[in-house]
């Protein structure tokens, strides 16, 4: 593999993309605005940016339902392009969690708020009800891998990584829905989603509790009566990868359930100017419209064009977008 070809490998640039999405809000795409929310009864606090189109709206509804589980997923893609996916002019497709691979979360709306994490086709989503009654996080991770002859390519074509980064890649013993190879998270991820989990389960008397071992990485309809926290494939028989066996969950179980957490790093956002925003509440005028509740019954399809991150030595011109239907 030449040095050139090494260069535009999706994995090497995800930290320059990321550092100019928070740094600038994607070239002025987004407001953004620190957050730092007490957790509940615990010595800790929820930092992180509250992200705001700056010329989109309508991207979740502001009806208030009770919630009764968290539901995991990866992107399948990389910051930039998860964002813009997340935040479509009234395409009710969304969550109110994204966390990027340095550990920064991303807030989009407030979690007491809905848009659609599920697909149309999920368990018991008729009418949108679990989309209502779940509060969705999306961890910024390609998903799963193809190998070829110079390296993993993801979903969209790229070449992700060499065979000779196992940093970049895990690979599970016994593939999971056909797929062997997956992207890894970042000890920044696994962090900051412990602190979302340890806030989210306290302020929605969402219980602290995982579906058990032998179903998690089934689809089940326990999943529509269980109270805790979840994952997108308890909910979608197929088409979906979020989130299977390459994903550290006893490390997940353990930081949520312990006592007391404490990340590894504090994570501050001294370089974003204005006053820090210190409730969900606080953040309620500040967001985008909502879409209207009529449309929000209405059923959707989560098949969607979305924009591909590329490196940003590569021109915008060269930008393509791919229809998939394994987003989100
Ligand atoms: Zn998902």
């Amino acid at each position: 593999m030449s040095a050139q070809s090494f260069l535009f490998m999706v994995f090497s640039n995800l930290p320059a993309l990321e550092k100019r999405f928070r740094l600038t809000g994607n070239g002025s795409e987004y407001t953004l605005r620190p957050i730092a929310v007490p957790v509940p009864n615990e010595s800790l606090t929820l930092n992180g940016l509250l992200c705001t189109p700056a010329h989109r709206s309508g991207y979740y509804h502001d009806t208030v339902y009770t919630k009764e589980r968290i539901v995991l997923h990866f992107t399948a893609g990389g910051l930039s392009g998860d964002m813009s996916t997340l935040t479509r002019q009234d395409y009710h497709v969304s969550v109110p969690f994204v966390i990027a691979r340095d550990g920064t979360i991303y807030q989009l709306f407030s979690a007491k708020f809905w848009s659609g994490n599920l697909g149309g086709d999920a368990l018991g989503n008729a009418a949108n009800n679990q989309d209502k009654r779940t509060i969705g996080i999306e961890i910024s991770n390609y998903g799963p891998l193809t190998p070829k002859p110079d390296g993993l390519q993801t979903i969209y074509g790229d070449t992700y990584c060499t065979l000779t980064q196992p940093d970049a890649f895990q690979k599970i013993p016994a593939p999971f829905r056909g797929q062997s190879n997956y992207a890894t998270f970042t000890d920044e991820q696994y962090d900051s989603l412990i602190v979302l989990l340890r806030y989210l389960t306290t302020q929605y008397g969402i219980p602290r509790q995982f579906i058990p071992e032998p179903k998690r990485y089934l689809t089940t309809p326990d999943v529509l009566t269980f109270k805790g926290i979840v994952s997108h494939i308890n909910y979608r028989a197929s088409g979906k990868w979020d989130l299977g066996p390459a994903f550290n969950w006893s490390r997940v179980l353990t930081g949520v359930k312990a006592a007391a957490f404490t990340p590894k790093q504090s994570r501050d956002f001294e370089l974003i100017e204005g006053p820090v925003l210190t409730s969900e509440e606080a953040m309620i005028p500040l967001l985008p419209q909502a879409r209207s509740a009529a449309w929000e019954d209405e059923p959707y399809n989560d098949t969607e064009v979305r924009p591909v991150d590329v490196p940003e030595a590569v021109s915008e011109s060269t930008q393509s977008g791919v229809i998939i239907n394994i987003n989100k």
